[in-house]
């Protein structure tokens, strides 16, 4: 059985407390970071030592970092550039024939197989799932294909990718694939230079509103009609959170199905404080410093978005293409998505949460007439930095000036925000 499994049988409060923090023994470590640490690992390896200028919440430095990674900063004057950051190529993508049980069509885990067969890294730092508990984040170092497919899947909940570092370099590893989201590839990039690599490769995927394993389990139980069978979850871009469901992980017949719940019908007033306050104060969703960068917000329903932001980028991604696995479609945008999200923010501050059939009304509406493609991608990006931003002045203005980014700043200064 798995955990959440045995917690099936248990009264919902013992539930709830069953799932400490992000589990083990981080739950009573401070980090430097103290509330808003995002466990990406870093401080669990010697270089902790690097923690001040390193730590994407306690020194902000994307914009040095895009110079140092990218050979430029962005161009806030290009608005694609501005909201997605420096990228060389960007289309539309899903493989042919996706691979089953992946997050959308297992376009990470094509690319990362392919490098380690034909030998451009030795290794792969991805996350596998404990074994006691599916969602569960165990970062591992993977030397076979088969050890980077049993990674698949988003564990979203707060993951320290970073813990393995020292393990790498007690290796002897020289090319290595580090696979991870942006808080984790910020600290990654400011210590790269010291781990003894020849050549490091980071496959980046956007990353926002994750949560602890507490947090994790309170989400499900408040949105999914069976949280102990969800296998999978993911907020669409046709404005739905699509659940998948195994019974097998509560002993059934492995009957799978899908549940989907409109955005607007999320009871907001018990999910506000879910959010780690980590991803409550970031500003980089689309993982900037990235390489090769694998989403799906930009692209239309059921595709994938992929962006290459520099050689290293275009070297995976001309790879990809190699093998001959994926269709292709240009990015498209359509819609304006401004009066949605200036009515989100005093929405999100009310807490307001619909009655389903006005929820499920709503939603059909918005994905006929709703923003799309880039413009949905746009759509996410300026609800959640507003959010966010507000988020920061109200629980660490002193913090506000020096952690948001310049290109958030702008982003956010086309709405009107409460001004307190
Ligand atoms: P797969 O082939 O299934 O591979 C998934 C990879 O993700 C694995 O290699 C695994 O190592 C890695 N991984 C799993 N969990 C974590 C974790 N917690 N931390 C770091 N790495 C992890 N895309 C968007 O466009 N918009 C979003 O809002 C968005 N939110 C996301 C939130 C989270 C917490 C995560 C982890 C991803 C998010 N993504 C988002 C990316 C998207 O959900 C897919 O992960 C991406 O499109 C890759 O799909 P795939 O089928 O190619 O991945
Ligand atoms: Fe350390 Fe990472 Fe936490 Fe920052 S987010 S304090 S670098 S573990």
């Amino acid at each position: 059985l798995t955990a959440s499994a045995g917690a099936a049988e248990e009264p919902r409060h013992r539930r709830m407390s069953n799932w400490g923090g992000l589990g083990g023994d981080y739950d009573n470590k401070v980090y430097p970071a103290k509330k808003l640490c995002s466990h990406c690992g870093l401080c669990d390896t010697r270089y902790i030592t690097y923690v001040r200028e390193s730590c994407a919440f306690l020194h902000q430095h994307i914009d040095e970092l895009e110079e140092r990674v990218h050979g430029r900063r962005r161009d806030m004057d290009v608005e694609d550039e501005l909201y997605f950051g420096v990228f060389k190529e960007m289309v539309a993508a899903r493989r042919k024939e996706p691979i089953a049980g992946a997050q959308w069509t297992g376009i990470v885990s094509t690319v990362a197989c392919e490098m380690l067969q034909r030998g451009m890294v030795e290794a792969v730092v991805c996350v596998q799932n404990s074994e006691r508990d599916r969602f569960e984040p165990r970062p591992v170092i993977a030397r076979t294909p088969a050890e980077v497919l049993a990674a698949r899947v988003n564990k979203p909940t707060l993951s320290p990718n970073l813990s393995v570092l020292d393990a790498v370099e007690r290796s002897g590893i020289r090319r290595l694939l580090f696979i991870g989201v942006g808080c984790q590839v910020e600290a990654l990039r400011s210590v790269q230079d010291k781990i003894g690599l020849e050549r490091l490769y980071v496959l980046g995927t956007p990353c926002v509103d994750n949560v602890t394993r507490a947090g994790l389990q309170r989400f499900l139980e408040t949105t999914s009609a069976s949280p102990h069978t969800v296998v999978y979850y993911e907020f669409m871009q046709d404005f739905r959170v699509h659940l998948k469901h195994d019974d097998s992980v509560v002993g059934g017949p492995g009957n799978t199905w899908e549940e989907t719940v409109p955005f607007f019908g999320l009871k907001t007033n018990l999910l506000k404080d879910v959010f780690a306050p980590s991803c409550l104060s970031c500003f980089d969703y689309v993982n900037s410093l990235a390489d090769l960068v694998v989403g799906y917000m930009g692209a239309p329903l059921h595709w994938q978005w992929v962006m290459a932001r520099n050689d290293a980028g275009l070297e995976m991604l001309q790879l990809l293409r190699s093998m001959g696995v994926l269709e292709e479609q240009p990015v498209m945008s359509r819609g304006d998505r401004r009066q949605a999200v200036q009515q989100s923010i005093p929405a999100y501050d009310a807490a307001l949460t619909l009655p389903m059939w006005l929820a499920k009304m709503l939603a059909v509406l918005v994905e006929q007439f709703g923003p799309r493609g880039l413009e949905y991608a746009r759509f996410s990006i300026d609800s959640h930095f507003t959010r966010n931003y507000l988020y920061v002045r109200r629980n660490y203005p002193h913090k506000l000036e020096a952690h948001v980014p310049e290109y958030a700043k702008r982003i956010v200064e086309q709405y009107e925000l409460p001004s307190r």
